[in-house]
């Protein structure tokens, strides 16, 4: 008997010691503009300190940018981090990414505001994503065909600069995630050189399995994507700088910047947790 009133509490102080934890997560990831202010602050010094442990061969690289990911969030909320000196933001939907740009206030606060699309793209919504005022980059270009139809779209407008684009890898191998195999990168990078010319091709990304516990070693997803770019640089004769990573999310953004991410997509960290996971 004794035994089992000691697991139990030993069970029950446990379970104490979750909630207090996350009681206390959960306060320093609440979405007033406090927080929000905070928690910039919070990241952004958290990027610093991984950019200063950087493995040897990426140290060079440039300092990581950090994009904002306001999905669900409220326009008021984009607004906030604007103020506080955040200028790339991230969205997955192109509705609500077409509404939000288009959104009178944040064209009248935010004017230099860079959006980035980090969705899966289908191609008869090609011509709406690439009407989005200050639209800055589209990471998540997964199919030669999909390159061909952004690249003539975009041609169309006539605008002197070129589409920022990033080829979506998928490194984890599920189903459910978009991306072109890793073996595939180098010749969809290749196909985008030399036969899109309204696009900039910038680098890779890559979303990776959820929840890798960091203890057991470098992710392996971005193992492979770092894979990947060696390989392209090398087989396509471009300088490894040249070509950024577009790795890392609120649980695993300061592993992906010591690996060599130049490029961290955080939402839940700097806004709070989502209503619904999307
Ligand atoms: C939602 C999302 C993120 C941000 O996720 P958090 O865990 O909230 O930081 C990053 N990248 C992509 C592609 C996303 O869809």
């Amino acid at each position: 008997m004794g035994f089992y009133i000691y697991r139990h509490c030993q069970s029950l102080n446990s379970w104490v010691f979750k909630q207090v934890a996350f009681k206390i997560e959960n306060n320093r990831k609440m979405t007033t503009s406090q927080h929000i202010k905070e928690n910039l602050e919070f990241v952004r010094a958290k990027m610093i300190g991984a950019s200063l442990k950087r493995v040897e061969e990426v140290i060079a690289y440039k300092t990581p940018r950090l994009v904002a990911v306001s999905k669900t969030k409220p326009v008021g909320d984009v607004i906030e981090a604007y103020h506080n000196g955040q200028r790339h933001f991230g969205e997955n939907y192109i509705q609500e990414l077409a509404e939000k740009s288009a959104d009178p206030k944040i064209l009248e606060k935010c004017p230099d505001i860079c959006w980035h699309f980090i969705g899966h793209l289908q191609r008869n919504k090609v011509n709406k994503l690439i009407s989005v005022k200050n639209l800055y980059m589209v990471e998540t270009i997964d199919s030669v065909k999909l390159a061909d139809a952004v690249n003539s779209s975009w041609m169309k407008l006539e605008k002197m600069e070129k589409l920022k684009i990033m080829v979506q890898v998928n490194t984890s191998g599920e189903e459910n995630k978009s991306g072109v195999e890793p073996s595939e990168a180098s010749q969809i990078t290749k196909h985008i050189i030399e036969n899109c010319p309204g696009l900039e091709m910038c680098g890779l990304m890559t979303i990776g399995a959820y929840d890798y516990d960091v203890s057991l070693g470098p992710n392996p997803d971005f193992l492979k994507l770092i894979e990947c770019h060696g390989q392209i640089s090398l087989t396509l004769g471009l300088q490894r700088e040249s070509l950024e990573l577009s790795m890392g999310m609120s649980s695993d953004y300061e592993h992906a910047i010591e690996l060599g991410s130049t490029n961290v997509r955080i939402g839940s960290t700097i806004f709070g947790r989502r209503a619904t996971k999307h």
